[in-house]
């Protein structure tokens, strides 16, 4: 029997509950399949820091480091009540942006999808969304804005002031263009290549080690498009989509408007990848303000689990049985209360209901 370590950061907001209802579904993978999973709690974010003064504590970096797999809730406050935390203990500059770089994962994949039978989620007329809407976000997570250098203060005119740097190395370009062409060999074989090369010369470089990178991969068709029109089309044209790259911000910005045109956020699992540690969280935030009314949407956090079956636990068939789940309670006629309005002609659930709900399709699901 396999063993694996998992740390388990429920985060702050809607973290806890998302995070409850992932966790029922390791435990029920763990009972149909000859694995053992060790859960070890920790505390990230703005819940760590008010407990102990640090958004990443000592006690979670260790738990993390033992761990074979995390799995992340979101994380943050409203900006009201942010503004309660030093700047730099905030749980992204705290916690979120100091995890990712101690642990380089450098690759973040959000999918996007919706099959044609959830079509009526999304805010989309139904012949824009065809067939169903399957894309794969690649994000670069480490590098660009997030992780330049930062500087504020008063300039000698008195101006209060802000620099911050957009910095990219030849080799944190090639690694994510590497897991981009190859996701995309595996799938359509185009790869649309996000970029704002008419202004930044960040994506000046981006491109000339895209095309680099291409040669190794003559099969796969590679359509280069300006951010701002990748945003339009995405309104427009989802299904020309199939795996699209880009860098850490434009990544951050365009998975939000993913999450809008499929219908909620609560539809964006995530899976943050690095070459000797991974870890799992939904594409969105804390969502404080529906935190603590059990009305949540945890597909994102339960996808969250189907990707790390997938990525660190080589599980895929079993995975696939947890998207057929959850995907099977919406096309049941159910929904959670940010995909659809009251009188929809749909039976709305609770978070805990779309739990217990995935758990009932999952056990009755032959074992793999
Ligand atoms: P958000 O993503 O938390 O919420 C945006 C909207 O989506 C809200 O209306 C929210 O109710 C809804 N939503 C999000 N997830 C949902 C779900 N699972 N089910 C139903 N509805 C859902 O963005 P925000 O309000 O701008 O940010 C709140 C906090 O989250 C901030 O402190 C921000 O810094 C933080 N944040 C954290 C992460 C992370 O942990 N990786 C990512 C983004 C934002």
């Amino acid at each position: 029997m396999k063993n694996y370590k998992i740390a388990i950061l429920a985060g702050d907001g809607i973290g806890p509950e998302i995070t409850a209802e992932a966790v029922k579904i390791l435990k029920l993978v763990e009972e149909r399949n000859d694995v053992s999973f060790e859960l070890t709690e920790a505390l990230f974010g703005a819940c760590a820091y008010f407990a102990t003064g640090d958004a990443f504590p000592k006690e979670t970096i260790e738990i993390c480091d033992a761990a074979d797999a995390i799995l992340k809730g979101p994380i943050g406050l409203s900006h009201e009540e942010s503004k309660n935390i030093p700047i730099d203990k905030q749980p992204e500059r705290g916690a979120l942006l100091p995890m990712r770089r101690r642990y380089n994962t450098y690759a973040n994949f959000r999918p996007v999808s919706l099959p044609k039978e959830l079509a009526h989620f999304s805010p989309l007329k139904a012949e824009i969304i065809g067939e169903g809407i399957d894309i794969v976000i690649v994000r670069e997570l480490v590098g660009g804005l997030y992780f330049g250098k930062k500087e504020m203060g008063v300039d000698e005119n008195g101006q209060r002031y802000v620099k911050e740097t957009l910095e990219y190395t030849e080799a944190q370009i090639r690694q994510i263009m590497l897991k981009a062409f190859e996701l995309s060999s595996s799938r359509k074989k185009v790869l649309h290549n996000i970029h704002k090369s008419n202004v930044l010369k960040s994506s000046v470089l981006w491109n000339e080690i895209m095309e680099e990178v291409a040669k190794g991969y003559p099969d796969v068709k590679v359509i280069n498009l300006l951010v701002d029109a990748a945003a339009t089309y995405l309104c427009l044209k989802p299904t020309e989509f199939d795996v699209m790259v880009m860098e850490n911000m434009f990544g951050d910005i365009l998975s939000d408007q993913a999450g809008g045109i499929l219908g909620s956020l609560g539809l964006m699992p995530s899976a943050c990848i690095g070459d000797d540690k991974a870890y799992y969280e939904p594409s969105h935030g804390s969502a404080p303000d529906i935190a603590g009314k059990n009305i949540a949407n945890p597909y994102s956090m339960i996808g969250s689990v189907a990707m790390m079956l997938e990525n660190s636990f080589d599980m895929q068939e079993e995975a696939k049985n947890v998207w057929a789940a959850m995907q099977g309670v919406f096309a049941d006629g159910f929904s959670t209360a940010d995909l659809s309005k009251p009188g929809a002609g749909v039976n709305m659930i609770g978070t805990v209901e779309f739990g217990d709900k995935v758990v009932e399709k999952l056990s009755k699901m032959p074992r793999v």
